[in-house]
């Protein structure tokens, strides 16, 4: 049988090195048994999931050299390969559980649902569903379908005894079936959820093993009561350990970059950034530390993936990007420096940003230096204003954060309205708003103006500056962030509905 390995990205943000780190070891575990590697986009989220996302991640997917040999823009003899575009094919799967008995029909209402879930806690138990739906009768199910009443088709799950799966890397894994809940199938839209379209897809697509993060071993258990239900064989599974910051918590973006984007934009190689990913719980059988993909390929074997959370620490990554850089030789070192920023829309903006500041060309290396850095030097004091208080200086840099990476559409509209929004609705004059901004980007308040230079620089790295201006002054405490979440939720509302909380 024909290895065939996938990733299947949700496309609902901007394209994270984790997707790109179970990419690669899916990748190289299907080259090096001369299978197939394919792309399948999951966007059953209908509500989270966007374009332009999905844009992103195949971009810097393909940017980064993982390349699939089947998915939504190659197509392949499984298309479409977008679940968006597949959504008459699951409805037919659940109904036949339905009908084999190995799931049920739910009118349950949200509320009832709620009100089960406080019931639970206030005696103690976890929260989970209680299998009212299983208690109608054929007679009321029919009743209540043919009378059109909202309803949801759930899979039965066990509710006694102990789920044992097994898993290239862990061995046998043993979970509860009581902590297992009798997860909903088909929504009452009657689109699937994740589960069930994971399963149907990659039961149709052939997948033979499923590399993915550990945060999905959770959803095993239903996954393989499913493949047993629907009587087919189920891929080997594989649960990848997760990315850390060095602090040993979960990547994230308030520790470390995490989009794709951020680390081509500061000038990262996509060959140093595989090849670090490569290292994390990975290493050649002669641990050498640097080393191209078809290497990797060559040397692959997934039982060397150990199980330690890999740390994924940027000070290696530069230390390694700069032994792919010293490789080079000085022509070839020139040709990625123009094509890293050869886009030549973006430098012409820079030209139209600078052209009303500068007499001498040679002035222009001054005036457009801050485009290319990673971040400005500043300091502290630089943000001491005497219009601002220091924590609307902190605050509107975090408001700004969260409200500019909430958005989807990156341009001069777009990026204008939320900062000038914010400005107004903290009651703060632009111009007393803006320079905070001016030196968090630029460094420094005489610079061009700010926002376009935000778009110009795009999303990454606008946040990533914002974030380290952010740290300079001062980011606010665990406890402080949650009371400023409710505060620039509460800014948006109409003025009279605004909740007074500071
Ligand atoms: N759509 C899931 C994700 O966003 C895929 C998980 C899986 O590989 O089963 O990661």
């Amino acid at each position: 049988m024909k290895v065939r390995t996938r990733i299947a990205p949700s496309p609902t943000g901007f394209p994270h090195v984790g997707t790109a780190f179970i990419a690669l070891f899916n990748l190289c575990f299907a080259k090096q048994h001369d299978g197939e590697f394919i792309l399948r986009i999951e966007d059953t989220d209908q509500l989270r999931s966007t374009p332009e996302s999905e844009k992103m991640i195949l971009d810097s997917l393909r940017w980064l050299g993982l390349d699939w040999s089947e998915g939504p823009d190659v197509g392949g003899p499984h298309a479409p390969y977008r679940q968006s575009e597949r959504m008459g094919i699951y409805k037919k799967y659940a109904e036949e559980l339905v009908e084999k008995g190995h799931a049920f029909y739910c009118f349950a209402t949200a509320q009832e649902l709620d009100e089960m879930r406080t019931e639970q806690q206030a005696r103690g138990e976890t929260p989970r569903y209680d299998g009212r739906g299983l208690k109608l009768s054929q007679e009321e199910v029919a009743r209540r379908l043919a009378a059109g009443e909202p309803h949801v088709i759930r899979m039965k799950v066990p509710s006694e005894g102990i789920c044992k799966f097994d898993d290239m890397l862990r061995g046998e894994v043993e979970i509860p079936w009581a902590q297992v809940d009798m997860q909903i199938l088909l929504k009452t839209d009657g689109l699937p959820t994740y589960h069930l379209a994971n399963v149907v897809d990659d039961h149709l697509m052939q997948i033979t093993h499923v590399i993915r993060g550990e945060e999905w071993i959770p959803s095993a258990p239903k996954h393989q009561l499913l493949y047993k239900y629907f009587g087919w064989d189920m891929p080997v599974l594989c649960h990848m350990p997760l990315l850390r910051n060095p602090d040993k918590s979960k990547l994230s973006k308030r520790k470390n970059p995490t989009s794709i984007n951020y680390y081509r934009d500061i000038g990262i190689l996509p060959e140093a950034l595989l090849n670090y990913l490569g290292r994390m719980g990975w290493s050649m059988p002669d641990e050498r530390e640097k080393f191209t993909l078809a290497e990797m390929i060559e040397n692959f074997d997934i039982k060397r993936v150990s199980l330690g959370g890999p740390i994924f620490d940027v000070e290696k990554l530069n230390w390694l990007n700069g032994q792919w850089i010293k490789a080079l030789t000085p022509a070839e070192l020139l040709d990625t420096i123009l094509k890293w920023q050869g886009d030549r829309s973006k430098l012409e903006d820079i030209a139209a940003a600078i052209q009303p500041r500068i007499n001498l060309l040679s002035e222009a290396v001054n005036w457009a230096g801050f485009y290319f850095n990673q971040f400005p030097q500043i300091t502290k004091e630089q943000f001491e204003s005497k219009k601002l208080t220091e924590e609307q200086v902190r605050q509107s840099l975090q408001f700004a954060i969260w409200r500019l990476e909430s958005m989807f559409t990156w341009n001069n509209d777009t990026v204008s309205q939320t900062l000038m929004d914010l400005a107004n609705q903290m009651g703060i004059k632009l111009r007393d708003f803006m320079p905070t901004f001016f030196i968090a980007i630029a460094g420094s308040t005489s610079s061009t103006p700010v926002m376009q230079s935000m778009v110009t620089i795009g999303p990454d790295l606008t946040f990533a500056r914002l974030r380290h201006a952010l740290e300079i002054v001062g980011g606010p405490s665990k406890k402080e962030a949650k009371v400023w979440e409710k505060l620039n939720e509460s800014l948006k509302l109409p003025k009279n509905d605004a909740v007074d909380e500071a």
